[in-house]
């Protein structure tokens, strides 16, 4: 399958690790939103939200778990940080291969674009 963050996973493309384990691997986003910009997603391939069953709950809690640890790593916790999944092309998605994102370190704006 010819998936940019399948690759990642993998090791095939190079990306800047924050954390990983046998479940979910975190990453900073190549392109940053925000002064923190990193993206948290599941090991195995799933394509979008639309496809996720009830046995992918406890990966999907571990995305935001993982993303709420390394938001404290990285100090912006206490600020505060906003955490984004897109869904499909009207949510934004580019990479069919579900990701968290996890922007911080300057003010959110509501409602986003
Ligand atoms: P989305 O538009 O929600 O699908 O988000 C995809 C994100 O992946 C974007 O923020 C991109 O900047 C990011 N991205 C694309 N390619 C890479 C890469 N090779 N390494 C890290 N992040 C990437
Ligand atoms: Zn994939």
């Amino acid at each position: 399958m010819d998936c940019l963050f399948c690759k990642i996973v993998k090791g095939d493309i190079p990306a800047n690790v924050l954390f990983e384990d046998d479940d979910v691997i975190a990453f900073e986003d190549i392109m940053p939103k925000a002064p923190t910009h990193f993206l948290v997603i599941p090991k195995r391939h799933i394509s979008t939200l639309n496809d996720l069953t009830d046995e992918d709950a406890p990966v999907v809690g571990k995305l935001q778990t993982t993303a709420a640890k390394i938001a404290k790593q990285k100090g912006i916790s206490d600020a505060g940080y906003r955490v984004v999944m897109n869904c499909n092309e009207m949510g934004g998605q580019t990479v069919y291969h579900i990701h968290m994102h996890v922007l911080g370190g300057r003010a959110m704006t509501w409602p986003p674009g």
